[in-house]
């Protein structure tokens, strides 16, 4: 199958074409990062205004990458949410006028569950599987018993662990996004700061980083009040130590509740961190179990994930009428076919 896929939850406009579920033709990415830098996050108005302004553009550019042609198409795919409402819109419209025009089915695709089906590109996944999404508005521990099967087993009580790395890179003055910053400093870093694991002991598989995020924004200020100067590549090391521990004592608890697991899943945006992947791969190797990361490039928000998702839903026959609309909260439980 040929899938045109569009995503525009946040701050990237995405279109992106997929050939059977898990092949990339086309995958246009326009960040608008920079835009949203000054500000230090994303502002919902000036992304919804980028969607409008890149969107045609990369329709077109995707298409021409993929070079295919329009009668090759056979669904065309959007992220329905959750997300920010006004941008998602844009991105709604834009995939239910191709679809209107060009007479092709519609599928609306849970902007989590594209994360997590970003790692069918590179690996063909064995089910019952687990998937550790960590991005900038989630933390969730998704059960799956088939490919469209989603029970949510774990979740944050407070900060997504994305959102807690930008705040505290952003006390140590780094620039938005601060992940990527955080995880570049903290090769430098050795341990040096004594830092909370929120919730790590608590048994079950929930998580929490308001309180890690806390202490470190309380450390920063109570060393500036000092005159003290913070080390911040130790701190970032000492962070990363303290979600790393989290994450794995996580994924033990859950190997241990569904020990019938064949596969891990880690995917969203902070599945990029070098740290984390590293700790996490040497940590399943005391599992007969396989990790399966998405690919670096696939991490972040993008169209081709999308695809990947809407590929399974074209299987089931599971499409949208053409009143489909956005929603900025949605239950990846609801997601799961009959
Ligand atoms: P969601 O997918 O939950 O709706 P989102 O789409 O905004 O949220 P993503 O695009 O999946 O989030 O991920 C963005 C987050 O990933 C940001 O918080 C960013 O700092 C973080 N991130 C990106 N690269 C890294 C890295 N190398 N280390 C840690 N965090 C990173
Ligand atoms: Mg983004
Ligand atoms: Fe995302």
């Amino acid at each position: 199958s040929i899938i045109i896929a569009f995503e525009s939850s946040c701050d990237e406009t995405s279109v992106s074409v997929v050939k059977n579920g898990n092949e990339i033709l086309s995958n246009v990415v326009a960040s608008q990062v920079e835009s949203h830098a000054r500000f230090g996050g994303v502002v919902p108005e000036v992304a919804s205004r980028h969607h409008v302004d890149n969107m045609l553009y990369v329709i077109d550019e995707a298409i021409q990458q993929a070079n295919i042609s329009i009668e090759d198409i056979d669904a065309v795919a959007v992220t329905k949410g959750p997300g920010l409402i006004g941008a998602l819109l844009i991105g709604i419209q834009a995939a239910k006028s191709f679809a209107f025009v060009h007479n092709i089915p519609l599928i609306g695709v849970h902007h989590i569950a594209g994360h997590i089906h970003s790692v069918q590109f590179d690996y063909k996944v064995d089910y019952p599987a687990i998937a550790l999404v960590i991005s900038g508005g989630h933390t969730e521990l998704v059960r799956m018993a088939r490919q469209d099967h989603y029970e949510v087993i774990g979740d944050t009580q407070d900060d997504a662990i994305g959102e807690a790395f930008d705040k505290v890179a952003r006390v140590l003055k780094l620039p938005y996004p601060g992940g990527p910053h955080m995880d570049r400093l903290a090769k430098e870093g050795r341990h040096r700061y004594d830092l909370p694991r929120p919730l790590m002991n608590d048994g079950t598989l929930n998580f929490s980083f308001s309180g890690l995020k806390s202490a470190v924004i309380n450390l920063v200020h109570n060393c500036e009040q000092r005159g003290d100067k913070v080390i911040a590549s130790d701190l970032a090391y000492d962070y990363h130590q303290a979600v790393i521990d989290i994450l794995q004592k996580k994924i033990n608890l859950a190997m241990e509740h569904y020990p019938e697991t064949k596969s891990l899943i880690v995917a969203g945006g902070v599945a990029q961190n070098s740290h984390i992947r590293q700790a996490l791969m040497e940590s399943s190797e005391r599992y007969d179990l396989n990790i399966l990361f998405s690919r670096p490039s696939l991490c972040g928000d993008n169209a081709a994930m999308i695809g990947a998702a809407a590929h399974i839903k074209l299987i089931n026959n599971q499409f949208e009428s053409l009143s489909l609309n956005g929603q900025s909260q949605l239950n990846i439980e609801e997601e799961t076919a009959e």
